[in-house]
This record gives C-alpha cells, sequence and structure tokens, in this order.
C-alpha cells in the first residue's frame, strides 16, 4: 500500500506509524495529526475495530479538516461498524491499493468516490460501485523503511514465530469460499497471480536482513502454469531462495509440484486442515481436505525437507471434542508442525446490527484467543493447545 501511494503521489508527504506491530505509543500518532493531513488511512482488523474508532475519534478532534479511511479485515466483515461518525469512507471491496488512491483522487478534484468504498456522503452514507483490481503487473513490493528491521524482529519474537520472513504478495483472491476466510472478501472469488517473472525478478535481489521471503496469497500452487514459469526462473538464474508460502493440503499429494518448489527454496508450506472428522462414517466436517492423502503428503514432503505447517481451527460449528483431538493428534503424528487458531466466526458480524456489534466485545475476535465452550475445552485446555500442542498432548497422554 504505502509503496503505491509513494508511486502514485510523488509529491505528497506521506507517513506511516506501524503502531500495531511495534506498540507505538499514541504519542507518535497525535504528533501526525497535529500536522493537519489531508487524509488520516487506518488498518484495522476485527479485534482493533473499537480502538480504530477511538483513534479516528482523536483525529476528527485534532485534524477536524482531514478525511478519514479505514481499510482492512474489519471493514471488509463489517462495512456497517465504520458507517458513522467519525469516518468518512470505508473500504469494502476491489484491492485497496487502487480504490484508496482513486479515492484521494476524487475528494482532491471534489468528485464522488467511484469504486470500492462505502462513504460518507451530504444526503448520508452510501456505496460506490464494486472495487477495481489492480493489473498484477503494478502490485506493490513492500516498503522496507516503512517497519525498522529491529521493530520487525522484535515484534515476531514476541509472537513467537521462528523465522524473520519478507512477505509480498505473490496471488490474490480465492475460489475456496470457506465462509469464514477474508481472502475472497479482499481478494476476489478468482486467483491472480503476480507475473512469474516480476516475483522471481524481486526474490533474486536478496531479502536483506530477513531469512526468507514469505510468498504470500491463498492458494500458492493454484495456477500450476505459473508454477512452472517461477521454478524455471529461479533455475535459470542457477539460483535457490528460500521461502515458504501456503496452498491446499491436496496439491502437495503431487511428488513432481513439491520436488519442483524444494528445489528451489521451498523452505515450508502451510495448509489449513481446519478440522478432521474423528468419526468417519459422519459426513466431513472439511470438504476440501482428503484425510486418506495426509499421509501421502507428510511423506514428500519430509522427503524433500518442506516444513509442513497444518493450520487448525478450535470451536467450528459441528466440531465436537472428540474432532479436535483427533484432528491434532493426527496432525502431529505424521509430523505437522500444528498451528492452531480459535474458530472465529467473522461472517455472522456482516449480519448483525450497529447496535449487536457495540455490545460485543470485539477484541475478543482475535484468531489466537476467540474461545467459544461449544468446543468442548477447557479455557485452559484450549489455550494450552494454541500455545503448544505437542506438549498438550503429552501431558493428556502422560494424565492416561
Ligand atoms: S480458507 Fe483457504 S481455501 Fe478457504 S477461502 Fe480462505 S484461502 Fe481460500
Amino acid at each position: 500500500m504505502i509503496a503505491y501511494l509513494r508511486t502514485v503521489f510523488p509529491n505528497a508527504t506521506t507517513e506511516f506509524d506501524v503502531s500495531g506491530l511495534t506498540c507505538a505509543p499514541l504519542r507518535l500518532s497525535v504528533e501526525r495529526m497535529l500536522d493537519q493531513p489531508e487524509f488520516v488511512l487506518i488498518w484495522a482488523r476485527v479485534w482493533e475495530a473499537e480502538a480504530t474508532r477511538s483513534l479516528a475519534t482523536l483525529a476528527r478532534e485534532l485534524c477536524p479538516h482531514a478525511r478519514i479511511l479505514v481499510w482492512g479485515d474489519a471493514p471488509l466483515f463489517m462495512p456497517q461498524y465504520f458507517q458513522r461518525e467519525p469516518f468518512d469512507a470505508a473500504v469494502i471491496g476491489g484491492d485497496p491499493e487502487i480504490v484508496i488512491s482513486d479515492y484521494i483522487q476524487s475528494v482532491v478534484k471534489s468528485d464522488s468516490p467511484g469504486h470500492g468504498l462505502c462513504f460518507k456522503a451530504d444526503s448520508g452514507w452510501k456505496k460506490t460501485a464494486l472495487g477495481r483490481v489492480l493489473d498484477p503487473h503494478h502490485w506493490p513490493f513492500p516498503a522496507q523503511d516503512v517497519i525498522p528491521f529491529n521493530d520487525y524482529q522484535t515484534a515476531r519474537e514476541n509472537r513467537g514465530k521462528p523465522t524473520d520472513d519478507l512477505s509480498f504478495d505473490v496471488s490474490r483472491g480465492c475460489p475456496g469460499g470457506c465462509e469464514w476466510c477474508v481472502e475472497p472478501l479482499k481478494g476476489g472469488r478468482v486467483g491472480r497471480w503476480r507475473p512469474a517473472i516480476d516475483t522471481v525478478a524481486y526474490m533474486l535481489n536478496g531479502a536483506g536482513p530477513y531469512q526468507q521471503f514469505q510468498c504470500h496469497g491463498p492458494i500458492f500452487t493454484g495456477n500450476r502454469t505459473w508454477i512452472e514459469e517461477f521454478v524455471t526462473a529461479i533455475r535459470q538464474a542457477g539460483s535457490v531462495v528460500p521461502f515458504k508460502a501456503v496452498s491446499l493440503v491436496n496439491h502437495l499429494s503431487d511428488e513432481r509440484l513439491v520436488s519442483d518448489l524444494a528445489s528451489v527454496g521451498m523452505q515450508a508450506i502451510g495448509f489449513g486442515i481446519e478440522t478432521l472428522t474423528a468419526d468417519s462414517s459422519q459426513r466431513r466436517l472439511t470438504p476440501k481436505v482428503v484425510e486418506r492423502r495426509l499421509e501421502q503428503v507428510a511423506e514428500l514432503l519430509h522427503r524433500y525437507g518442506v516444513e509442513p505447517k497444518a493450520y487448525t481451527q478450535i470451536g467450528l460449528k459441528g466440531q465436537n471434542r472428540d474432532d479436535v483431538l483427533y484432528t491434532h493428534r493426527v496432525c502431529l503424528d505424521l509430523g505437522f508442525t500444528v498451528r492452531p487458531t480459535g474458530a472465529t466466526p467473522f461472517h455472522l458480524l456482516r449480519h448483525m446490527t450497529v447496535d449487536q456489534l457495540d455490545q460485543l466485545d470485539l477484541t475478543r475476535w482475535d484468531r489466537k484467543s476467540f474461545f467459544d465452550e461449544s468446543c468442548g475445552l477447557s479455557l485452559s485446555d484450549f489455550y494450552r493447545m494454541i500455545v503448544s500442542p505437542g506438549t498438550f498432548f503429552d501431558s493428556v497422554a502422560r494424565a492416561a
């Protein structure tokens, strides 16, 4: 986003606070607001919505002429929450870089905003046409000066993540349609890929102080032609570039795919298991995962030295305690690194009124802490599972 805004508005002064990452004091945001910016753009996840409202209220007070816009997961899941004072606009679709830059241009020209927004008009809140998407040739790469590496590293260590990853968008959009997931809202329901040649050229420049690239996108292996171009381009450069990505687990039972990607530097691959179904006579709770292929996936990834990371959810609709325990036992036995989260039903927020949303404690809607007792675990067991599934199961085994 930042790199894109700099390109479109080369003469504008753009200043950024990454307060969520670095826990920067509010004073820094206050200083920026006292400089009377023309626009205040706030990126927010659902659990940050209340804080976003407070920050926007402060902005309205300190820089009353600024247009205040919010973008990110929060307005995608619950746009109605932001259709009130002190906000001027919220991004509800399309690629945010082009939606926001076009919004700024429309304000400068005193035009109505054209796409991807709900916005405040004289006659009340309105919606524009659907958001436009950017040509993947123009997807920005990260502006590395915005987050000093030391700040990033401290935040990463505080989150218990093992590696320093330079994340950049490789693909956007997903046809998966999982109701809780933000990807289809964020990138649309059709997969789009940055040209492989641009992707590889960027990666061959090196990751600087970072250990590896995170090739960000919902289903990295969703376009086999792209994968072939990507692998070929790295091989032609005679190089190996460490990276990790996320994909669908079923794709990873293809040996050629795994061996090709491992040969050019893939270190780890994440995939959503969500939940398995303990009772095999029942309909699968996660249709996108074919359980009988997991053993083959595990064998291939281990053989080619790629770390398998299984994303699981605790508290999904229809899931019971047996399903939760079975899922994690299977994943651990297969040697997967397991990354559990609370099953956060973000899709329910869209249908709530603003009053109902205000009654919720939205700060709870964080995937690492969203607990619903119907999952059958105690709060203590839930957190033990989230923090360290392997240790949790060891203690269960010892107690048995
Ligand atoms: S969970 Fe995965 S497959 Fe489902 S919509 Fe999100 S990115 Fe797509």
